[in-house]
């Protein structure tokens, strides 16, 4: 087994990789940044090494800070954690480059998953079930105005090296073809500096299914189900549950099945999301994510296993510790996702943390690196941790998440804990009726 494991994050991404490697008997080196001296990652780990300056592009995104840090420390392993260099395939290259064992899938998938042309047309021959669309790239306007007229209105311009939402414009009918191809292209251009753009049929009211996927690297692959994160405000996840409140067994099955072989039969290693759109009974491929999701713990809670021990057992070439027969649905799990944010606007709210109080009890987990006397810095995401409840069934996970946002302290700066006491007060939430719209909408009359 490793000895000692760098973790290349902060935040409660951090200490849930460092708390799976106390339990394997793993030494943590965290690494941070000169605005993260105090932060509980750095407290919590074995051993801890500043990489720089507050902006993440000179710390936590500078591969040479974090391959050194690796060096001085002798860390044999980097879990990347989500986001930063999570899914930079030239990160993978050169770590592993330098003889250090990178905890996540091989460059290769990373960056032909990265491409969402290239992802799109490898999930296709894989037997993934794609959005009808353009078949790869769409050069000019005339193709365009083609596509569109083959698969009707309303269609979606998506930017091929697109992520957040950027570079996607929706085209309702002919007349407003020109003006959201050339603005995609322009806004892909601006954010990606690549232009390339590509055509999806749009859909009217799907849900956001997706199914986690594991492979040990040598054409073994499981499936641990879905979870619906439709709850989204500007395509950021908000709520996240496991199973699916729309999703029965039979079409667990299916869709788990065939996500599972897709996986093994390109060896890939470690743990992956597979994205769909679901409208009508059917499922459409729209991305794939290389990495950890931030919403893994509800998938941990109904399967009762540790997604980032198995993460790490399988980078040293053990086996997977489960087979699919082994992984049967426990219950149900909720995740909201707590931001340092100001409602109504959503704008940051960094600051110190006056007074915190963790909610505790049977069924609740809170993933956080905050505590009593922090001060949040405003270099960084905003997400500042995640309850996570799991109960018998959706109405005890409901009950549950009620109960523990009531227990919940968090003072001395504004977060979005509120939303989530108004959210369940909806119907639409209590009985699970909701498609990737729902939130949106419900801001817009609420909030204003
Ligand atoms: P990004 O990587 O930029 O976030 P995705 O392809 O993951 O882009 O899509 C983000 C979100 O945009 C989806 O969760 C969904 O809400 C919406 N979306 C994407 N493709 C379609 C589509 N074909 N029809 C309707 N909505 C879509």
């Amino acid at each position: 087994m490793f000895e000692k494991i760098l973790i290349a994050n902060r935040g409660e991404i951090a200490l849930r990789v460092i708390r799976a490697c106390r339990e394997m008997g793993i030494q943590s080196v965290a690494v941070h940044s000169t605005a993260d001296s105090d932060a509980m990652h750095v407290r919590m780990a074995d051993e801890a090494i500043c990489i720089g300056p507050p902006p993440a592009a000179d710390s936590y995104l500078s591969i040479p800070a974090i391959i050194s840090a690796c060096e001085i420390t002798g860390a044999q392993a980097i879990h990347p954690g989500y986001g930063f260099l999570s899914e930079n395939a030239n990160f993978v290259q050169v770590v592993e480059e330098h003889e250090i064992t990178f905890i996540g899938p091989t460059a290769e998938h990373i960056r032909i998953m990265g491409d969402k042309i290239t992802a799109k047309d490898t999930m296709k021959g894989l037997g993934v079930p794609c959005v009808p669309g353009s078949d790869g790239g769409v050069p000019d306007l005339a193709a365009a105005h083609a596509v569109a007229a083959e698969f009707g209105y309303p269609v979606l311009i998506k930017a091929t090296a697109g992520g957040g939402g950027r570079g996607m414009k929706l085209a309702r009918t002919e007349a407003d073809l020109e003006t959201a191809f050339r603005t995609a292209r322009a806004e892909a251009k601006a954010a990606f500096g690549n232009d390339e753009v590509y055509l999806e049929k749009y859909l009217g009211n799907p849900r956001h299914i997706e199914i986690q996927v594991f492979g040990d690297g040598k054409g073994n692959a499981v499936h641990l189900g879905e979870r619906d994160c439709s709850l989204q405000r500007r395509h950021q996840k908000v709520f996240e549950e496991a199973p699916g409140p729309a999703i029965d067994s039979a079409t667990r099955a299916r869709i788990g099945k065939v996500c599972a072989d897709a996986v093994a039969q390109i060896n890939y290693i470690g743990a992956g999301t597979i994205e769909f759109l679901y409208e009508d009974g059917e499922f459409y491929f729209i991305e794939m994510n290389t990495r950890l999701q931030v919403e893994h713990p509800v998938t941990e809670a109904i399967f009762g296993v540790d997604l980032v021990r198995e993460q790490i057992r399988v980078a040293e070439g053990y086996p997977m510790s489960f087979s699919q027969s082994d992984l049967e649905i426990n219950g149900h799990a909720i995740e909201v996702r707590l931001n340092a944010e100001k409602l109504p606007s959503f704008s940051p709210s960094p600051g110190r943390i006056t007074q915190y109080h963790a909610p505790g009890g049977l069924g609740v987990r809170m993933d956080s690196a905050l505590y009593d006397g922090y001060a949040i810095p405003p270099y960084y995401d905003s997400l500042v941790g995640k309850l996570i409840v799991h109960g018998r069934d959706r109405p005890e996970a409901l009950a549950r998440l009620h109960r523990a946002l009531g227990e919940l302290i968090i003072d001395g700066i504004d977060t979005t804990i509120p939303l989530f006491h108004d959210l369940l007060a909806e119907p639409a939430i209590q009985s699970g009726d909701y498609s990737i719209h729902w939130l949106e909408t419900w801001l817009e009359a609420h909030l204003g």
